[in-house]
């Protein structure tokens, strides 16, 4: 398990196994893994797990000893697949304002001027989304990978997991602006089920009509500037969102320059 730039978010995710990590540990065994507790980085293995972007230097170097040592090489989290809250710098080449308004000594930073999600840099045989990923999906693709068969990559959106769960739709109903639509299952519809509405922590989902959902947004009575935030927010660099973001975000900066 290699860590990059995130919040540890998804290697909690494991953690959060209980019972089935000790299960787990039984079949597999785990070299490297900082949150747990074991350091060899450099071990040669069947299955990597990655969480987080590339922001420094560093991490694009390390990603590429990473792929040379693993068979398999897993993506997980929003981070690692869509580049994270991080990659909000990258709208616009905002890297060295923000760099400048956060550290109070930035000329110690160094980091790169655009994240970059892994599979941006390097081959990756599976992407686990979701901020966090569920500890479901992780058991699921250890469970693939061992016995050979490929994981399955359920790109459902998440008003299809609410019509199975029998959740009233928040948007339908109380005109929540509801990412659902373009957004792809994997947590069970959790946030409709308790009368919320989804923000899109789990990525695009197959052939996401993000543009219309954003014109029913529009219709809802969101501002431009709004509506670019439910597409930036947390997998601001996956293109089904970003196009769509991009778009609103210039024409609410334009709205507030006139
Ligand atoms: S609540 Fe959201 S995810 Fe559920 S059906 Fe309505 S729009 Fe789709
Ligand atoms: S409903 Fe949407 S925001 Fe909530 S956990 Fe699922 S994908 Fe994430």
């Amino acid at each position: 398990m290699h860590k990059f730039s995130s919040c540890d978010g998804c290697q909690l995710a494991f953690l959060n196994l209980g019972e089935s990590l000790l299960q787990l540990s039984e079949q597999v065994e785990i070299l490297h893994f900082l949150e747990a507790g074991m350091s060899e980085a450099d071990a040669q293995v069947d299955i990597a797990f990655v969480e987080g972007s590339l922001s420094t230097p560093d991490e694009l170097e390390r990603i590429q000893q990473v792929r040379k040592n693993s068979r398999f090489l897993v993506s997980i989290g929003a981070c690692a697949t869509s580049g994270g809250l991080q990659a909000l710098r990258n709208l616009d080449g905002q890297h060295d304002e923000w760099r400048d308004a956060i550290y109070a000594r930035p000329e110690f930073i160094e980091t790169l001027q655009e994240v970059r999600p892994i599979a941006s840099v390097v081959d990756v045989d599976l992407e686990l989304w979701g901020c966090p990923v569920s500890s479901a999906q992780v058991v699921a693709a250890v469970r693939s990978l061992l016995f050979g068969v490929a994981p399955v990559d359920d790109r459902d959106r998440v008003c299809l997991e609410c019509k199975r769960q029998q959740a009233v739709c928040v948007m339908v109903t109380e005109g929540k602006p509801c990412m659902g639509p373009v957004t792809r299952t994997g947590c069970g519809a959790l946030c409709p089920r308790f009368g919320r509405d989804c923000y899109g922590c789990y990525g695009p989902a197959e052939t996401a009509q993000s543009d219309t959902l954003a014109r029913r947004f529009a219709g809802l009575g969101l501002m431009p500037d709004a509506i670019a935030r439910r597409f930036l927010l947390i997998n601001s660099q996956a293109p089904a969102f970003l196009q769509t973001g991009r778009v609103f975000w210039h024409s609410g900066q334009e709205a507030e320059d006139d």
